[in-house]
């Protein structure tokens, strides 16, 4: 729990979610591989790669390669991002005297929880090069609050305790100081300070706002953890820290971070593309197998995505039957819609690898009347034939600025991924 909390504030956004990645494969052993050059891997070998900043696989052979038989790819499958605010490109405004940001919504967001708060800027600057086809890609993380979105007062909006609609463009801009006269950009001369770069260095971004408060733990006995991007963070960590400990005997053992989950994940770091596919082509050709398609037919997924626990204030919300705890161990998600791939044949798996590794397991349905989430599963499925389930560690607030998370459930879940990859 405490190296989550620590990957939590090492983890503003996906670019930086794969660079925590990476420096803990790297700290247990794991080699860098790359998609561009063919793969040299050994028996017993750990090994990992990143897809275009935002996505990273790991995976990890058994020491006796003959051992290996079906499920052959025992893959566990998480996303990287988040709902937030992405600044647009030449985002400077001025309006009244102060300066504001033109920003759009990524993903999903609960609007009204981003008001208020002392927010930040993170992402990635891209910067000129020699080479146009290969522009210089920086890092950067602004780290203090510079910008904030502010409440219009109950005075100007006495109804506003009634729930009130927020408009992107208008109400969700946010204030990062005061204009002082025409030209000029707040965010560009923080941006070269930052990277020690001048202006006309920089091309262009992809930045993204996050909330500077940090996780803490709630409670009156601090059973739960409060915190941002819980989602999918959570599942991103009790993954690869189950990778860490994994001893394969008879099957790949492999990590997945997808990036662009809230979007749709049509893109090549998002599940939506061949890249996990390549990925396992890859595999299978270094360990010399010559039937991928049978191996893919007998592959074992778990789609790890945060599930809904029953909202203690508003249990109608909810499955009637089937409710959920903070604190009762992993939710099998399950959805006639296939929204959440949902063969009982499959899902039992990880029922059946819960009990065995002593862990409480929980099922999930949307209310009959709701349409609910989806997840990287049915699109993994749409792509490759193998066999998925969608799970995840119950939460509240989902896509709030902050979600709420009961910490025992961390445990619980990285055991049972711990006994799925040992199996
Ligand atoms: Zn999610």
């Amino acid at each position: 729990m405490k190296d989550f909390i620590r990957f939590l504030e090492e983890s503003p956004v996906c670019f930086y979610t794969v660079r925590a990645l990476c420096k803990r494969f790297e700290a247990a052993g794991f080699s860098a591989l790359s998609l561009y050059e063919d793969w040299q891997i050994e028996a017993g070998g750990k090994y990992y790669l990143t897809v275009g900043d935002s996505a990273c696989f790991a995976f990890v052979l058994p020491e006796d390669l003959s051992q290996i038989k079906a499920p052959v790819y025992r893959m566990i499958g998480a996303h990287t991002d988040q709902p937030c605010l992405r600044v647009k490109p030449t985002p400077d405004m001025r309006q009244n005297g102060y300066y504001k940001l033109n920003i759009e919504v990524y993903g999903g967001p609960i609007y009204a929880t981003w008001m208020d708060r002392p927010l930040s800027l993170a992402g990635r600057v891209v910067l000129k090069s020699e080479d146009v086809f290969n522009p210089q890609v920086c890092y950067v993380d602004l780290k203090k609050p510079v910008l904030v979105i502010p409440n219009l007062a109950i005075h100007m909006n006495h109804e506003v305790n009634k729930g009130v609609a927020l408009d992107p463009q208008t109400d969700l801009l946010p204030i990062g100081g005061f204009a002082s006269g025409e030209d000029g950009s707040l965010l560009m001369e923080a941006l070269c300070a930052e990277l020690q770069v001048q202006a006309e260095d920089i091309l262009d971004f992809d930045l993204f706002t996050y909330t500077t408060e940090p996780p803490c733990l709630a409670g009156f006995k601090e059973e739960f953890l409060s915190a941002p991007h819980l989602d999918d963070l959570v599942m991103v960590h009790t993954a690869a820290a189950a990778l860490l400990e994994a001893k394969p005997q008879t099957g790949v053992d492999i990590f997945c971070g997808f990036d662009h989950e809230e979007v749709g994940s049509r893109s090549r770091m998002g599940a939506g593309s061949d890249t996990l596919h390549i990925v396992l082509e890859k595999i299978s050709k270094a360990l010399g197998r010559t039937h991928l398609t049978e191996d893919l037919l007998q592959s074992f997924l778990i789609s790890g995505d945060v599930a809904h626990a029953t909202h203690p204030n508003h249990p109608e919300r909810h499955d009637p039957v089937l409710t959920t705890k903070l604190g009762g161990g992993p939710v099998i998600k399950i959805a006639a819609a296939q929204s959440y791939v949902t063969q009982s044949e499959d899902y039992v798996v990880y029922e059946q690898i819960c009990k065995k590794a002593g862990v409480p397991v929980q099922k999930f349905t949307n209310r009959s009347n709701a349409r609910g989430g989806s997840t990287i599963g049915p699109i993994i499925a749409g792509r490759i034939p193998c066999r998925i389930v969608d799970m995840g560690i119950p939460i509240l607030a989902m896509h709030s600025a902050r979600e709420l998370m009961a910490v025992k459930d961390y445990d619980l879940t990285k055991q049972s991924f711990i006994t799925f990859y040992n199996e």
